[in-house]
C-alpha cells in the first residue's frame, strides 16, 4: 500500500490519507523540507534504501539509518539532507533502471561527503544579500529619475537592478559549477567502489541537459538546481567511460524490483492509463502482472484481484509486498481476520524491518475487534513505532486502541504524539496535559509527555 501523507482525514484501503509532515518536526531536516508532500511505502522505501546503502557507505557517509522520504511529486527530483535521502516518486517512475536512480544517488552523496550543502545555504544567502542590494540600488535609482523627471534614469535604474540580480545569479553559477564537477568525480569514486556503471547517471544528466526534459511542459526541480551545460556532460562521459564497470547493467533481481516499483507508483498515483503503458512492453512479465493486480484492487473487483495476487505468491511465495497487497484486498472486502494472517505473513517475511508492515498489521487487529485482538494490535502498533518513531498515524490508531481497551491515559499520550509528529504542537501539549493528570508523576509515560509540553520548536521557517 502506498500510503500520502496530506492534510487530512484518515480512510483504509485505497490509499490512506494522514496528516501532513512526520518530515517537518525533526530537526535534522532543513526548513525548505517542510511541508513537503511525503507517501510511505514500505517496499519502495525498502528499493531506494538498497540503492543508497552501498553508495552512502563507499561515500563514507552513515551506513545505517539512512532515511528515504519519498515526496509525492510527478517532477524528477532528488536532494540530501543530513542522513536523509528525499526522493519524488516521478523520478523513480522516470528511470527506467535502478542504475539511473543510483547514479543521482551517487551524486547527491559526492555533495554531502564534499559538505557542499552548508556551502550552498551561505552561498544562497549571500545571493540574497547581493539581490537585495541591488534592489536598492535599482529603486534609489528609478527614485533619483523620477525627481528629475528624467526618463532615461528611470531606465537606468532598471538597468542597474537587472544587472544586479544577474550578476547574483551568475555568481551562484560560477560556484555550482565547480561544486558539480566535485560531485560528478565523486559519484564515479563511489560507483567504481561498488562495482557499478555510471551510464546511468550519464543518461539522467545528459537528459536534463537536451531541451525537453521527460516530464515534458513541467520543468523538473533537479534541472534547475543542477546546470548541465555541453562541458560538464563531456567530462563525465569521459570518466563514466574510462571506469572498468561502464558496462556493468544492474542484477536481474534488482531491475524486476525496480519494474515492480514503477508500476506500483503508476497504479497508485498515476492511474489505469499509466499502468497500461508500463505493462506494454512486456505484459506478461512479473511486474505487469504485478500492477495488474494492483489496479484490479484499486478500479476493479477485489475477487479477481484476490486471484491474481495469488498468482503472484505462488511465484515469489517470498515477496512481503505480495502478502501485503493481499492484505490490502482483505481489508477492503471486510476479512481482517485474513488480513491479519496475511500482513503477519508478509511482516515475518521483510528482511527490511518496515514499521509500516507492522502498523497494518496492527490494523487488521483492531479491526478484528476482540479484546485479545486489541491487546495484540496494541503490541503490533507499539512495534511498529519502535521502528518508525515519527509514524504520526500510527499513534492514531495506538489511541484508539487504547482507547478500545479502557487504557485513557496511554491512549491520550499517544494521540499527544499523533499531533507532534504532525507537527500540531498546540494539540499535542493539551493531550499531553490531560495524560499527566493520569500519570504517575516522573514514570515514563510522565516523562514523555513533559518532553512533549517542553517542546518548543526551533527548526521553524523565519
Ligand atoms: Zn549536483
Amino acid at each position: 500500500m502506498i500510503a500520502r501523507s496530506t492534510i487530512g482525514r484518515t480512510a483504509r484501503g485505497f490509499a490512506t490519507l494522514l496528516l501532513a509532515a512526520a518530515v517537518a518536526v525533526s530537526t535534522s531536516v532543513n526548513a525548505f523540507a517542510q511541508g513537503v508532500p511525503v507517501v510511505r511505502d514500505a517496499e519502495i522505501e525498502a528499493l531506494v534504501r538498497d540503492y543508497a546503502r552501498p553508495i552512502f557507505k563507499a561515500a563514507g557517509l552513515a551506513n545505517d539509518g539512512i532515511d528515504i522520504v519519498l515526496v509525492n511529486d510527478q517532477s524528477f527530483n532528488a536532494f540530501v539532507t543530513g542522513r536523509r535521502l528525499f526522493i519524488n516518486t516521478g523520478a523513480l517512475v522516470t528511470a527506467e533502471t535502478p542504475n539511473e536512480i543510483i547514479g543521482v544517488i551517487a551524486h547527491e552523496a559526492g555533495h554531502i561527503a564534499g559538505g557542499h550543502q552548508q556551502k550552498l545555504r551561505d552561498q544562497l544567502d549571500r545571493a540574497k544579500t547581493m539581490a537585495i542590494i541591488a534592489t536598492l540600488l535599482g529603486a534609489g535609482a528609478i527614485v533619483a529619475g523620477a525627481t528629475t523627471n528624467s526618463r532615461g534614469l528611470a531606465g537606468a535604474g532598471m538597468g542597474v537592478a537587472a544587472g544586479g540580480g544577474e550578476m547574483a545569479q551568475r555568481s551562484i553559477l560560477a560556484y555550482q559549477r565547480g561544486e558539480e564537477i566535485t560531485a560528478d568525480r565523486s559519484a564515479i569514486t563511489y560507483l567504481n567502489a561498488t562495482g557499478q556503471s555510471g551510464m546511468g547517471m550519464l543518461k539522467t544528466f545528459g537528459r536534463f541537459q537536451s531541451a525537453l526534459s521527460l516530464s515534458g511542459t513541467q520543468l523538473d526541480p533537479y534541472r534547475i538546481s543542477h546546470p548541465m551545460p555541453q562541458e560538464r556532460i563531456a567530462n563525465l562521459e569521459v570518466l563514466v567511460k574510462a571506469s572498468p564497470y561502464v558496462n556493468q547493467v544492474d542484477p536481474p533481481a534488482l531491475q524486476q524490483r525496480h519494474d515492480m516499483m514503477r508500476i506500483k507508483i503508476a497504479a497508485y498515483m498515476q492511474g489505469q492509463a499509466a499502468v497500461s503503458r508500463l505493462m506494454r512492453k512486456n505484459p506478461t512479465s512479473l511486474a505487469s502482472r504485478y500492477g495488474d493486480a494492483q489496479q484490479t484492487y484499486l478500479y476493479g473487483n477485489p475477487a479477481a484481484a484476490l486471484a491474481k495476487t495469488a498468482a503472484l505468491i505462488k511465484e515469489q511465495p517470498k515477496n512481503p509486498y505480495f502478502q501485503e497487497l493481499r492484505g490490502d484486498i482483505l481489508m477492503k472486502v471486510n476479512k481482517p481476520k485474513d488480513a491479519a494472517d496475511a500482513y503477519a505473513k508478509a511482516v515475518s517475511l521483510d528482511p527490511a524491518r518496515s514499521g509500516l508492515l507492522l502498523v497494518s498489521l496492527g490494523q487488521a487487529l483492531m479491526a478484528v475487534g476482540t479484546p485479545d485482538s486489541l491487546k495484540r494490535a496494541v503490541t503490533q502498533l507499539n512495534n511498529g513505532i519502535g521502528r518508525d518513531k515519527e509514524n504520526a498515524e500510527a499513534y492514531r490508531y495506538l489511541a484508539q486502541a487504547y482507547g478500545e481497551l479502557g487504557e485513557i491515559p496511554a491512549a491520550d499520550l499517544a494521540t499527544a504524539e499523533g499531533h507532534f509528529y504532525s507537527a500540531d504542537y498546540k494539540d499535542a501539549k493539551i493531550f499531553a496535559m490531560r495524560a499527566q493528570q493520569k500519570l504517575k508523576r516522573g514514570e515514563p509515560g510522565w516523562l514523555r509527555a513533559q518532553d512533549i509540553i517542553n517542546y518548543t520548536p526551533s527548526n521553524k521557517l523565519k
